[in-house]
């Protein structure tokens, strides 16, 4: 160890600070603490993809995370900030950092995959035995997992009396305002890789146009979009949130997801706009807080069940029997090539928009989980390269919940009619022209299954799991 590492009276204080999934500068705990110590500080970034237990990221999260790191280096430098950008194992890294700039202290905002923590706690210990002060803050979620219990002092595992719980319990705190500039001092020039050299956006083929003909990644466009959706949705957001073919929902999922925007700012947000609500928009802001309540949620399960993304939520659920994978069926599926029109349409939509409908993603979940009987974590891998919003929480949360296995789930004999919903929800057909425009003509592919044959096909595989639990059971 460098004698630079430790504390020594009279060596200059300097602050780093991390961003991981916090990609703002208002309402971020750890910045702005960093800030108030007063002494110059430095951000750091480091692109982990091979500590144990971290999942490497997806293509489009890819592609928002270059964007979204861009806009924040920006409004860093307004602060006088500069952020590092280092790829590697996040421990060795940060102890890396720490030895070049001789810093002093270390903040961070809390995570709260298994993966996420073992390398946090990690860093702790070590900087922490060389010396270091290193304070971690509450940002990412309005209720951490472990404050919200059932009367047992157990996890919740049901959704109503969750959020209840929540909503009964203290008032989130108010977000912080951005901080004003940093210190000037002698900050280290520490070597930074460029954005360019990571190479998160594709080039050949360059699939991303599509979604850079549709989002806005940044803080500053986070905001202004939930500002949109406050002042303009919110009064058809209740009754039109179900529709596909109307955008009234918020589209705030992928800002959420990279932390341009904190769900505490969105809570008061929408605390200060409440009072001058007509009753349909007070209706759209309970039920739009309720849909938070689900991120929430999924991040309270994720907590309690680390593998969320790899094993049954349900333990019984292990002896549901997958049949052999059918790969022409899932490469259809993940091309939006099935011939069932509201499946292909959503698979369209986030194969060149890196997003889809919450309704539609349902009916596709459940297309691929029961009409094509395949095992939900090949769609939930499919859904972590392809979305925007793909979440270590929310993704794996959804897919156990449509397939059956999960918190709170549908049953798995819930099985959802893609004809059905589509007349219900895309009554004229808004959504499927949008996004299939081949629709109707030659061009487009008959239907893989029938889709009242593959539905018994399910219900027979689901009979079959439950005789098989039930003697499990007996024995
Ligand atoms: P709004 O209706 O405006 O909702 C506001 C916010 O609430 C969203 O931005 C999101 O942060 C949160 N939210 C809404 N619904 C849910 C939900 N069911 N679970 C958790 N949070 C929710 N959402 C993700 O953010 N990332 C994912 O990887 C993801 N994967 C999904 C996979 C499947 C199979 C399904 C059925 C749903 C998935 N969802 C996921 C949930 C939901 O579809 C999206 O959050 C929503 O479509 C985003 O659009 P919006 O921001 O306009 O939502």
């Amino acid at each position: 160890m460098s004698t630079q590492n430790t504390l020594h009276g009279n060596q200059p204080e300097l602050t780093v600070v991390l961003f991981r999934d916090d990609l703002r500068v208002a309402d971020n705990p750890a910045l702005s603490a960093a800030v108030e110590h007063g002494a110059p500080v430095v951000a750091l970034y480091v692109l982990d993809e091979v500590s144990p237990g971290i999942r490497p990221l997806g293509g489009a999260s890819k592609w928002w995370l270059h964007e979204s790191l861009s806009a924040l280096a920006s409004a860093l430098t307004e602060l006088g900030i500069p952020l590092v950008l280092r790829v590697g194992p996040a421990q060795q890294i940060i102890a890396e950092v720490v030895a070049e700039s001789g810093a002093t202290r270390v903040l961070w905002n809390r995570r709260y995959g298994a993966g996420e923590m073992a390398v946090d706690s990690l860093c702790k210990d070590q900087l922490r035995a060389q010396g270091i002060a290193v304070t971690s803050f509450h940002a990412t979620v309005l209720f951490e997992p472990w404050t919200v219990q059932t009367g047992a002092g157990k996890p919740y595992s049901v959704f109503t009396p969750f959020w209840r719980a929540c909503r009964n319990g203290a008032e989130p705190r108010l977000p912080l305002p951005a901080p004003g500039p940093a210190v000037s001092g002698q900050t280290p020039t520490l070597a930074t890789d460029t954005l360019e050299q990571w190479n998160l956006q594709p080039s050949r083929p360059n699939w991303a146009q599509g979604l850079r003909d549709t989002w806005a990644p940044g803080e500053a466009r986070a905001w202004e979009r939930l500002q949109d959706f406050l002042h303009n949705d919110l009064a058809g957001y209740a009754a039109g949130r179900d529709f596909p073919g109307e955008q009234v929902t918020s589209r705030l999922s992928p800002h959420l997801r990279w932390g341009e925007v904190s769900a505490h700012q969105i809570w008061h947000e929408v605390s200060a706009v409440r009072p001058h609500l007509s009753p349909a928009a007070l209706e759209g802001a309970t039920k739009f807080l309720t849909e938070l309540g689900w991120r929430e949620f999924s991040w309270h399960v994720l907590f309690h069940s680390p593998n969320l993304a790899s094993t049954n939520w349900r333990s019984d659920f292990d002896s549901f029997m997958w049949p052999e994978l059918d790969r022409d069926a899932l490469a259809a599926w993940c091309r939006g090539r099935t011939g069932v029109p509201l499946v292909d349409a959503g698979m369209r939509e986030l194969l060149k928009h890196g997003t889809m409908h919450n309704r539609v993603r349902m009916v596709v979940a459940s297309f691929l989980t029961k009409n094509l009987l395949i095992d939900w974590r090949e769609g939930e891998r499919w859904f972590w390269d392809t979305l925007v919003d793909a979440d270590p929480a929310a993704n794996p949360f959804n897919w156990q919940w449509v397939a059956g296995s999960g918190a709170d789930a549908a049953p798995y004999f819930r099985v959802f009619n893609p004809e059905l919903q589509a007349k219900k929800f895309d009554p004229q057909n808004a959504y499927i022209r949008r996004h299939l425009p081949e629709w109707g003509t030659p061009d487009y592919p008959d239907p893989i299954v029938d889709l009242a044959d593959s539905r018994r096909g399910a219900l027979a595989a689901y009979q079959d799991f439950k005789e098989r639990r039930s003697e499990q059971d007996l024995r």
